[in-house]
């Protein structure tokens, strides 16, 4: 079998990770890679494992947004399903698998299992496993309700024909496109045609963020660049379930002109920690290039924090955890 490349892309967490500490898209970028080898090295297979980990609030999300993809799906077949019904369906098994495995550990074994950040740093948690249960189950129950009732009337006329299939995480390559021959990806929630329009809507599970708006607009450029669609024919929308709350993004060929800029720069700027700012030959500069991050709080609910910690320790004193 050919061997796997290391491609250069970027995606709105991608570009958010480095901006938030270079080392961090560091290790989930390079230091990862070929981590699923037999004979990677420690830090690489470490770097590799880390990289899967989840935590609740995205947990929250995950287990929200593939219910009210069920609840869609159950109302398209004909049928009425309630909030229980999708929590007991879809949630509550997906919550548990990944919190036994997470649990038992099973990624000493299996690198792509379940394995929250509460579990796997309990300093840095403040909840005991109750009321981690408890919270995550709560928030995901209120999420499926909500969308049940207010956004899911909005939505119920909807056909499979009108819909446009997306790749999602977890199966194969998932949904990107090509701008100025960067691969960028670009995953919206859930994407529909009518009246002319293209309807592109984002779930969200957790708070409400200034940079959301800024992540949806990608979604305009990916409309223009995979389906050809130009931006007045787009409508953006971030579907809050937790409060809920509905947000419109509005698009128009300026702000397709500001996420054109924002996608160059950054590029330009992760170029600069390759080997001769190349992106085609995506090799990275030595790990001690890439700058640990000033912020203690970003460390402490970052994945890698095991990989940084002698070196946060050095730098911050003996009082960093
Ligand atoms: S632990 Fe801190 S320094 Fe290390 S990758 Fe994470 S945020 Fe960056």
């Amino acid at each position: 079998m050919a061997k796997l490349r290391n491609v250069f892309s970027w995606s709105h967490s991608s570009a958010h990770a480095f901006e938030s500490c270079r080392r961090k898209r560091y290790w989930s970028k390079y230091g990862a890679w070929g981590g699923w080898e037999r004979n990677a090295d420690p830090e690489t297979r470490t770097a590799y494992r880390l990289n899967k980990m989840t935590n609740r609030f995205q947990q929250y999300g995950i287990a929200a947004e593939d219910s009210i993809m069920w609840m869609l799906k159950q109302v398209q077949a004909g049928t009425s399903p309630t909030p229980l019904e999708a929590y007991d369906t879809v949630a509550r098994p997906l919550l548990r698998k990944t919190w036994d495995e997470s649990k038992g550990k099973v990624w000493e074994r299996v690198a792509k299992a379940g394995c929250l950040h509460e579990h796997y740093y309990p300093e840095f948690c403040n909840l005991d496993d109750r009321g981690l249960m408890h919270a995550m189950a709560d928030v995901v129950k209120s999420c499926i309700e909500n969308f049940h009732e207010h956004i899911l009337p909005r939505l119920a006329h909807v056909t499979p024909e009108m819909e446009i299939p997306i790749r999602v995480v977890g199966k194969g390559d998932p949904e990107h496109f090509f701008f100025e021959w960067v691969k960028i990806y670009a995953i919206p929630d859930y994407v529909y045609r009518e009246d002319g329009l293209l309807h592109i809507l984002d779930w969200k599970a957790g708070a409400i963020k200034p940079e959301h708006a800024e992540q949806v607009a990608l979604y305009a450029l990916w409309a223009q660049v995979e389906h050809h669609i130009p931006p007045e024919e787009v409508r953006l929308s971030l579907e809050y379930l937790k409060f809920p709350e509905r947000k419109l993004v509005p698009v128009d060929a300026e702000v397709l002109e500001r996420v054109k800029e924002r996608i160059r720069e950054s590029v330009q700027d992760m170029a600069q920690y390759l080997v001769d700012a190349d992106i085609e030959q995506n090799s990275a500069l030595p790990k001690e290039e890439w700058d640990l991050s000033y912020d203690p709080d970003e460390c402490r609910f970052c994945e890698f924090f095991e990989l940084c910690r002698s070196e946060l320790r050095r730098d911050m004193g003996p009082g960093f955890p």
